[in-house]
């Protein structure tokens, strides 16, 4: 495929990314409820149980700040609002008031979750435009491996909520649905299964998200073996036709660490904003420490946005960020094979 195919496509926002002028607000803002989670994904960043040491400080954005954010965004006419956790975002005590306020405010919703919730919020859950649903696993032992050893029982409430979502999109073709699977070294043989499972559930969609790995999590990445095994499969999946959408056609390894493109432009900053459970802020989901812009403790939304941190990280990512100091950009779908890559 020609590389200009890969480019993300130029819109507005990222049009002022080579002028000086005031750029708009964020086209889509990410905001990590908090940081506590009921399950332990192997792959997980945060709450992995190969992950050593203690949990992570509990943090939670407010329900104050959240209006904020939420107003900041209709000011700035933000296309999406994701709603998201260094954990599970459902079990943020306010969450419920948080839908109605982003409804109230006309903001379209994407909620990203573990499936868990209880059954009571299954109403709230009409108000969101767009769910997507982690699951990894096609069965409770599977499950029990992968997403939580001690609460295997979980997935059966996985499945309700999923058979309720499914039968509300097919009616009301809200909310959009999405079953989200991390392809890791365990997980990647029951890529039939987690089809073969959304397919019988009527789930209109699976997207198949590639591993990103902290040091503790390494053992999960595939081996280029797994890779040679997981391309033969992809193919055979292809070769099925099924009454959903999935995304194994575009599927990529990332940039290995052997490649010699060693910096990679990125235009995230015209156009994305992410807010931390702790209340940093910063332009994409992947932040690492350095690649803050701002503290709503301090700061409000707009301030951080045109503020002259912002700036400059914006200039930084836009000449190229050096992906010896950011290694999670080498993981980046949307960004990596953009035109002003270098190479030594
Ligand atoms: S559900 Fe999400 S936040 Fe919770 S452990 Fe799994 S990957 Fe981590
Ligand atoms: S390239 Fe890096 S900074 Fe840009 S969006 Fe991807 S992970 Fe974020």
């Amino acid at each position: 495929m020609p590389l200009k195919h890969l480019h993300p496509q130029p819109e507005p926002r990222t049009a002022r990314a080579s002028s000086r002028k005031t750029i708009p607000g964020p086209r889509r803002i990410l905001i990590r409820l908090l940081s506590a989670c009921n399950l332990h994904c192997h792959y997980c960043w945060d709450h992995s149980s190969l992950t050593p040491g203690p949990a992570l400080p509990a943090h939670m954005v407010d329900l104050n700040t959240v209006k904020n954010i939420l107003d900041s965004a209709a000011r700035w006419d933000t296309e999406k609002i994701i709603l998201s956790g260094n954990g599970e975002p459902t079990l943020h005590p306010d969450f419920d008031a948080i839908v109605a306020y982003a409804d109230k405010k006309r903001l379209a919703l994407e909620l990203l979750t573990n499936g868990t919730f209880p059954l009571k919020q299954l109403p709230l859950m009409a108000r969101i435009k767009s769910i997507s649903v982690n699951l990894s696993a096609a069965n409770k032992n599977a499950y029990k491996r992968l997403q939580h050893p001690n609460a295997p029982h979980l997935f059966d409430n996985v499945i309700t909520n999923l058979g309720t979502l499914a039968r509300m999109h097919q009616k009301y073709r809200q909310p959009e649905l999405h079953l989200v699977f991390i392809v890791t070294r365990p997980s990647y043989p029951h890529i039939p299964d987690i089809l073969a499972l959304a397919k019988n559930m009527g789930i209109p969609s699976v997207l198949f998200k590639r591993f990103s790995p902290t040091p503790a999590t390494r053992s999960l990445s595939l081996t280029d073996m797994d890779h040679r095994h997981l391309t033969a499969l992809i193919n055979e999946q292809l070769l099925q036709s099924w009454p959903l959408t999935h995304n194994l056609g575009n599927f990529q390894p990332p940039l290995k660490k052997s490649s010699r493109v060693t910096h990679i432009a990125c235009l995230a900053g015209w156009t994305e904003l992410s807010v931390e459970a702790d209340k940093r802020v910063g332009f994409c989901c992947c932040t690492t420490s350095d690649l803050y812009v701002g503290d709503l403790k301090t700061n409000s939304l707009e301030e951080i946005w045109y503020g002259s941190a912002a700036e400059r990280l914006r200039n930084y990512c836009r000449s190229g960020i050096n992906l010896k100091k950011h290694p999670r950009c080498r993981e980046c779908p949307p960004y990596r094979y953009d035109k002003l890559s270098r190479h030594p």
